[in-house]
């Protein structure tokens, strides 16, 4: 019996911490999260990383690395 090896796939309510409800599919009916792609810091904390991305190529230069 095939059909029974994989759970149902269905489409899924995504409700995060922050407020965010999407949608999306999963075995599990619901699902509540604590952090999205909305509020998640590798999101949120983007232009952060990106700043601190250059300023380690100065400090390279700086030093010749
Ligand atoms: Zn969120």
């Amino acid at each position: 019996m095939k059909e029974n090896i994989h759970p149902q796939y269905q489409k899924c309510v995504v409700k995060c911490a922050c407020g965010e409800v999407f949608e999306t599919g999963s075995v599990e009916k619901e699902i509540n999260v604590e952090i999205c792609s909305k509020c998640h810091p590798f999101f949120t904390g983007k232009q952060k990383l990106v700043d601190s991305g250059g300023r380690v190529d100065r400090f390279k230069k700086r030093y010749g690395i």
